[in-house]
Formats: C-alpha cells, structure tokens, sequence
C-alpha cells in the first residue's frame, strides 16, 4: 500500500477520527456511489448498523451524528462543525434525510440506526454497514465498511486483496520498516524527510507538498489559537471543564511579574490541551495521527517554533515529513486504531511521530531520529484506552500534555546519543503490535474496563 503524509494527517472534526472521521467519510462515499448507480431516486429507506467499538462508543465518539452528516452529503475537511448541530436538528425535526443533500428519505434515528453492542464484523472491530432500501423493503445497495483508524475506510473487498489503502501510486523509495527507510537514507544520503519528500511526489509537486504542510500546520496553529481562548464545558454530560483558557491566562499573568522564568513545560501543556479540548467540543481538528491524540504533534510543534532559536517554516516542513513516515512504519507494522491497539496505537504512535519529527527538525540524523521515534512508543506500550463515558475527554485529553511532554524528552535523550540503541524501532513497533493483540477488547476503545469501570459516572 501506498499513504500519503496527507492522508495521514487529515484536516477532519472531533471528536474521533476512527468514530467521527471514518464513518463520516464511509457513509458519505456508500450514498455518492449510490448515486452514481442511479439508485438515490429509487431509495425509500435507510438502515444503518454499527457493531463492536462503534457500537459501544459510537454514541460517546459521536458515531451517529458523523454519519447522518455524511449522509447528507458532508465530508469532514469541509464540513463546518458550528454548522452540525443544525444539519442534525433539521434531519431529527423533519423526521427525513437528504441524502447526498437531495434525495429525502424518511428517517427515524432510533429505528434506522441499530448499535449491535454484542456483535463484532469479522475483521475489524469499528464495523459498519449501510443499506438502501425501496418502497416495497427491497435491497437496492448493502455496503459493509470498516473504520481502521485515523480516518481511514475499507471495505470487505480491501481486506481480501490485503489492500486496505487502495492507493496505486508508486512511491520511489517504498518501505514497510524502519530498517529499509534507514538502508534508503544510507544509499541514497538523504534525511527521512527527504525521503519522505521524493516518495510523496508520487501524488504532488514539491511545491504544493510544502504549502499543504504549511496549510496543515496553519489549521492545527488556529486549532490551539481557539482552544486557548474558548471556555466552559464540553459537551457529552461528564460536565468536564475546559482548562486550556484559564492555564493561559495564568501563565500570561506568571509570567508578567519581574524575573519570571517561561514556564516552559507548561505553555506545552496549554497547547495540548488546547487542541484536544477542541478536538472534544466537535472542532476543526487534524488527525495526527487520530483524533484522540491530535494534540501532541500541534503541542511539539509549537514548541519547536516558540521555544527554540532559528527555528523556522523549513524546520516545520521538516518536522511534518519526518512524523509522517513514522506515521507509516505504525500503520505498516501494526496498527493507529485503539480499537486494535488500545491508547498505545494512538497516543503512543503520536508521541513516537512527534519525538521524530522534533528530533529531525533540531539536526538529528536517521539513525538518532529512528531512536527518538522508538523511546516514544517503548514508553507507552501496554496503554489501554479506557475513555469514561465514551466521550474523549478522560483521559484522553490530559494524556495528549502527557505524550507530548515525553516526545520532546524523547528528542532530547536521542539527541545527546549516536544512534546506536538497544530496542530497534521496528523491535518496538512489533511489540505494540503483539501487546494490541493480547490486550483484552475490553481496554481497546469498548468503554467496558479501565477508568470507563471504575470512575462512577452519570448516564449520558
Ligand atoms: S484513551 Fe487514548 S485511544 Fe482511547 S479514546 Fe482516549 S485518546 Fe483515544
């Protein structure tokens, strides 16, 4: 399979790429396919069944507002997030879906849309399916997709040719490990991110790849320039505060007093929180690498550009491609789906990206980049995910300063090294992999064990 860095980091809505992203997409695509086979005239009907983690999370995540939404013809880079809450009123106050925005159709959310909490499809635990019927109860389409994490959708078609990223363009240094991109950086003498950069001009020019990763710094900059400013509660009944407005407000007034040391640590907290507050108010976000952990490589990022000299738009650049392709040793070698992996797949890979992507930027080489990346994931393997309620908020968004503070940490250790380590990153990756399969389904993204048990909390 072939991924581009921007099909990794997507420009999407919170509060979950795997719940929100993916099925958004997924529904969207199965009425636009529809449509093609000229079958959205004939449509009296829609059902839509969700098992396993979108079943037991969905409502939390968010699932069922994502794929009315989609439905009516929404995508999430475009879609306005103030805008939702209305496209969700006026299908639950008309009793009727527009699909694709023109075909009505009846629509009654508790009867059209089934959660199958004891059921999970056969390959991957966020399963979907969506179906079309007509006046007389007839099947006219029946799609079954799979949200596999991070945004991404296949179908069962993709698990039986092993394609699950139906991409066919060829990348000139293709790599599945981080052994084999090293053995390209080594005969080629390049960095990772120059690496990087040749293989993504499979899809683009080197022009519009350096302006889009600027666009995507641009948007994950105004998610934190909002987060920092919005106040008051989350949605979703846990009646959890936003934080990041207040921290920053304490930290300006700190820091206006004589002699006041920046307090360093904390401005990256504020940025972490700041996008994962958005990310679970339903905001613009940009999955890096999900949802659930978008915060860290903003948080990383914004360090980088404020806390260290010379730092500078190539730097960013560099940093994005580098965290990129750490991004796809994740996703070649296991999994970014916490319905697989647990918060290991998430946060972890996102740590892990974000530790690279500084390292390389601050004149890392392959090898010590390769050791940052593999100290940020060896340090949270084993990590469930276990949100309260399903709602991405506990832990999830306090874990983002966590992860984000211990990817510059991992930068730094790799720095004053040469490279050379004990655990290989592939070694790591491995690991996870294996971890993620022995986790029990309970700490992957079910809401059925960790905290979700044991921190009593009211219905939502
Ligand atoms: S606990 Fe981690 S993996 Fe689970 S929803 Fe929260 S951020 Fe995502």
């Amino acid at each position: 399979m072939s991924v581009s860095i921007f099909e990794l980091f997507k420009i999407g809505i919170g509060p979950s790429s795997s719940h929100t992203v993916g099925p958004m997409r997924a529904a969207r695509q199965f009425v636009a396919e529809a449509e093609q086979a000229a079958i959205l005239a004939k449509t009296h009907s829609i059902k839509i069944d969700l098992y396993g983690s979108l079943a037991l999370t969905g409502k939390g995540h968010g699932t069922d507002i994502a794929i009315m939404v989609g439905l009516q013809g929404e995508a999430p880079d475009s879609v306005d997030p103030d805008k939702v809450p209305f496209i969700v009123a006026e299908i639950r106050n008309s009793e009727q879906m527009k699909l694709l925005g023109k075909y009505a159709v009846p629509f009654d959310e508790e009867q059209d849309i089934t959660f199958h909490y004891q059921e999970t499809l056969v390959h991957h635990p966020n399963g979907m399916s969506f179906t079309l019927l007509d006046a007389s109860k007839q099947v006219l389409k029946q799609h079954v997709y799979y949200s596999i994490g991070g945004g991404f959708v296949a179908d069962e078609a993709s698990f039986k040719t092993d394609q699950l990223v139906q991409d066919k363009h060829k990348v000139k240094y293709p790599f599945k490990t981080a052994q084999a991109l090293l053995d390209h950086c080594k005969t080629q003498n390049q960095s990772i991110a120059e690496i990087m950069l040749e293989n993504e001009k499979a899809w683009r020019s080197e022009q519009e790849i350096k302006a889009g990763l600027l666009y995507i710094w641009q948007v994950m900059k105004d998610c934190i320039e909002r987060g920092t400013r919005e106040e008051g509660i989350l949605p979703g009944g846990l009646k959890v505060k936003r934080r990041a407005a207040d921290l920053k407000k304490k930290l300006l007034a700190k820091e206006a007093q004589a002699d006041a040391i920046k307090d360093e640590m904390n401005w990256i907290n504020l940025y972490a929180l700041a996008v994962n507050e958005e990310n679970a108010a339903g905001g613009r976000v940009v999955t890096a690498p999900t949802n659930g952990a978008a915060g860290i490589i903003p948080a990383v990022l914004n360090y980088y550009l404020h806390f260290i000299k010379n730092a500078n738009e190539e730097g960013v650049v560099k940093f994005l491609l580098t965290a990129g392709a750490m991004g796809i040793l994740f996703k070649e070698g296991a999994s970014i789906s916490a319905a697989e992996m647990g918060c290991q797949g998430e946060v972890g890979v996102a740590c892990s990206m974000a530790a690279a992507g500084l390292c390389a930027a601050l004149g890392g080489t392959p090898a010590q980049v390769e050791n940052a990346a593999e100290i940020g994931i060896e340090h949270h393997l084993g990590l469930t995910c276990d949100p309260i309620a399903g709602l991405v908020q506990i832990p999830c968004i306090e874990r983002n300063t966590m992860g984000s503070v211990q990817a510059i940490n991992s930068a730094k250790l790799a720095l004053m090294g040469d490279g050379e380590h004990f655990v290989s990153l592939d070694q790591a990756i491995a690991a996870m992999r294996q971890t993620g399969l022995d986790m029990k389904d309970k700490y992957r993204e079910t809401s059925q064990g960790g905290l979700a048990i044991t921190v009593n909390q009211p219905a939502c």
